[in-house]
């Protein structure tokens, strides 16, 4: 049975880099019938915070990765967060110490790093000298009398080590490179190397992705598994995920916590779509695919060793195809809270049946305009309030000596228009008059445009009208009108 895991550190908003492997974890799990795990990795007691716990789960649920055992659901390896499994990692630590695989030390970090020095001195590797592996009971004693707190120090294997990485091919730890190493330190606490290996040993993982900042770590793990006398799990590191300048993705990039991405409305779907293809790639070449493609086809042999650039626009350009695509009740539901950030209109109203229709008719509208939901506000503006801004881009067109003749016979047009406008009409109509005015194209259609909704793009005109409603866009018309020079 395939277990695959995720093992965020709650020490900061989840980041689109953590999430890409935890994806690609997900998708191998539920490809083969697996199990997918969620393990809180919190023993860095300064830097984890439940409350980073608590926000991780809840954007995991939010992108729809779920797992089948973990802190919240539970399961039959609990528990699920590392500071709850503290006795665990201590009895193993003495199961080593009694097989001769561990040792307390009672070097201070002084005495550790001077013993190094003395190693480099000699022209040896900067290990420490295992000093403390032979102690006897009364030198452990007499630490003891001093108040010194032992840690408990892994005893290295002086061996080489080749690891088949899925995704980095062969990699070779050659012998000496690490010395004997901390497992647990002086406070009680396990290090990560160690409580890593024997929570998946203890959870039965068979898969291991992750960021390849750890690649160096897993010699370390190896040897533990070797101690344990257990089969290591498969390992894949991925290259981490760079910005568009080829540097490792950070916030000066933009933005790369789900949270935020999460707050400007790009539909989870669509976001875990752009993230499965940064460094994986489906066999056919498509680009845009639904959970259940991806699990179908995700295999661990496409993953890519090269480095993936984390593209906006093609992230944006993938969500814009959810945004239309998706089901309008649906949008409808997603797109709430951010029509009621606008502070324009009330949740109440978006709720009521009778308002309802018109709300649904003007996102089904502007949806094919939008990036993330958080663009609707651009949009809104022009359906819901009467001050909407006129953008720039607009300021050449109302220069144009035509202009007001344009906005005067379209004036004339509406008002005495008695057919409901829909696009047939609005094109008979839009036809005399540039018959009429002698002005046509974007010189014509423009400020009608303007004048309506303030920019010089969007949907339709004819498909605003209706909406809008012929008084509103009569006074529209008219307040431009008012404010132009008149040719
Ligand atoms: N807690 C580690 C991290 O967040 C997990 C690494 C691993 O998957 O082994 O980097």
């Amino acid at each position: 049975m395939v277990r695959t895991r995720f093992a965020p550190s709650p020490t900061g908003q989840l980041h689109v880099g953590n999430v890409r492997t935890a994806l690609f974890a997900y998708l191998y799990a539920k490809k083969h019938k697996g199990q997918f795990l969620l393990r809180i990795e919190d023993t860095d007691l300064e830097r984890s915070e439940a409350v980073y716990t608590t926000k991780l789960i809840d954007d995991l649920k939010w992108l729809g990765l779920t797992w089948d055992e973990g802190p919240d659901v539970g399961g039959p390896c609990g528990p699920y967060a590392q500071s709850e499994r503290l006795a665990i990692y201590h009895e193993y630590a003495q199961k080593l110490i009694d097989e001769g695989r561990a040792y307390y030390c009672y070097c201070t970090p002084e005495e550790v790093e001077a013993s190094k020095q003395k190693m480099l001195a000699e022209g040896k590797p900067p290990h420490y000298d295992g000093r403390c592996r032979h102690l006897t009971r009364s030198q452990r004693e007499a630490f003891e009398r001093e108040g010194r707190k032992p840690a408990i120090r892994f005893v290295a294997y002086d061996q080489a080590y080749t690891l088949n990485d899925v995704v980095k091919g062969e990699v070779v730890f050659p012998q000496g490179m690490v010395g004997d190493f901390v497992i647990i330190r002086s406070n009680g606490l396990p290090v990560y190397n160690y409580a890593v290996v024997i929570d998946d040993y203890l959870m039965k993982i068979t898969h291991v992705l992750r960021g390849d900042d750890h690649l160096s770590n897993t010699v370390r793990q190896l040897m533990i598994y070797q101690a344990l006398g257990a089969t290591p799990p498969v390992f894949g590191h991925m290259a981490l995920v760079l910005g568009p300048d080829k540097q490792k993705l950070s916030k000066r990039h933009g933005v790369t916590s789900i949270e935020e991405f999460r707050r400007l409305g790009y539909p989870p779907e669509a976001l875990l779509n752009y993230l499965s293809l940064l460094g994986w790639s489906s066999p056919d070449g498509r680009e845009i695919l639904s959970m259940e493609e991806l699990v179908s086809l995700f295999d661990l042999d496409r993953l890519s060793s090269s480095p993936a650039v984390f593209d906006y626009d093609k992230l944006d350009w993938i969500s814009k195809h959810y945004i239309i695509q998706m089901p309008l009740e649906k949008l409808y539901e997603m797109a709430i809270p951010f029509f009621v950030e606008t502070g324009w209109v009330s949740e109440e109203e978006l709720h009521d049946p009778a308002k309802k229709t018109f709300y649904m008719g003007v996102l089904d509208l502007i949806r094919g305009y939008c990036h993330r939901l958080a663009d609707l506000k651009d949009h809104l503006v022009y359906f819901l309030r009467e001050d909407f801004p006129i953008e720039t881009e607009a300021t050449p067109f109302l220069a144009l000596d035509t202009t007001p003749k344009v906005l005067r016979a379209f004036y004339e047009a509406l008002k005495n228009e008695s057919r409901e406008i829909d696009e047939l009409v609005f094109r008979d109509m839009a036809m005399s008059m540039m018959k009429e005015i002698g002005v046509k194209g974007k010189n014509f259609f423009l400020p009608l445009r303007i004048a309506i909704t303030g920019r010089v793009s969007g949907p339709e005109i004819y498909f605003i009208l209706p909406l809008i409603g012929k008084e509103k866009a009569l006074k529209r018309v008219q307040t431009l009108l008012d404010t132009l020079p008149q040719g």
